[in-house]
């Protein structure tokens, strides 16, 4: 019954359909590390053939990328504080976590001024005393615009690293043990802020989220489109045997008011 009514719903527009995702494109920037580090790949694609002697009928790409290219989702698995945690990887998480309500808390007037913004517990108690208490298993989305910058001044590197906002780690353990949301999802290259290396414990928004078996998701786009509260996000990963993350389609149901 729910179904058939979300189904004329979306027929008649009443529903709509919003892309919260970047496209993967080999100039969308990707997460630099220090060089000691590791790096993250960024988006690849080559030709295999184009309606030609390759194939006459037929046009293909082979595409590589990291699990953390582009809009992506973060799974337990990624950090070392969800190394054990059951089904941390992307494929052996359950489906039904791919889906849940969505509170969007718009931070974007105050990175506006300070790309080191870090969103506190006072922050959501204020968004709270608005909206209400963020339900248990929302994501819960972090709006900054970010996703509306271009170039350089998207990772905003300066010399001790990148700047950009992200959660304080009071914040995302108020989510987790007091909202037990699904996940947390940012706009910016990472699910913590650019100096976030410096917070305790370093990297907060990984190091919590994951340790408690919830899901990041970052790169996202289009949130300055979704109401507050009530709408509903899908966002399932790649299924790809022990992955850390998965680049994907992130989409959300927005009722019309
Ligand atoms: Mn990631």
């Amino acid at each position: 019954m729910t179904l058939a009514a979300l189904a004329g719903a979306l027929a008649d527009g009443s529903v709509r359909v919003v892309d919260l995702t970047h496209t993967l494109d080999p100039d969308f920037p990707v997460i630099i590390l220090p060089p000691e580090f590791g790096q993250c790949a960024r988006f690849r694609m080559e030709e295999v053939s184009a309606y030609d002697h390759r194939g006459p009928a037929w046009k293909w790409h082979n595409i590589s990328m990291s699990e953390h290219t582009g809009t992506h989702f973060d799974a337990p698995c990624h950090w070392i504080s969800g190394r054990d945690v059951p089904f941390g990887a992307v494929d052996e998480i359950p489906p039904e976590r791919f889906v849940g309500p969505v509170c969007v808390i718009d931070c974007s007037e105050a990175t506006a001024r300070d790309p080191d913004f870090l969103m506190t517990r006072d922050h959501i108690a204020v968004w709270e005393n608005t909206h209400g208490p963020i339900p248990r298993g929302s994501w819960v989305l972090m709006r900054t615009d970010w996703s509306k910058r271009k170039g350089a001044a998207y990772l905003n590197m300066a010399e001790d690293g990148p700047h950009s906002p992200g959660p304080s780690p009071e914040a995302i353990r108020f989510l987790v043990e007091e909202r037990d949301v699904i996940g947390f999802g940012t706009e910016t290259v990472g699910t913590d802020a650019g100096q976030g290396m410096h917070l305790s414990p370093p990297y907060p928004a990984h190091f919590i989220l994951h340790g408690a078996g919830r899901y990041g998701l970052q790169c996202l786009s289009n949130l300055d489109l979704l109401p507050p509260t009530g709408a509903m996000l899908l966002a399932a990963p790649l299924k790809i045997k022990n992955g850390t993350g998965s680049p994907l389609r992130v989409l959300a149901l927005v009722e019309e008011a």
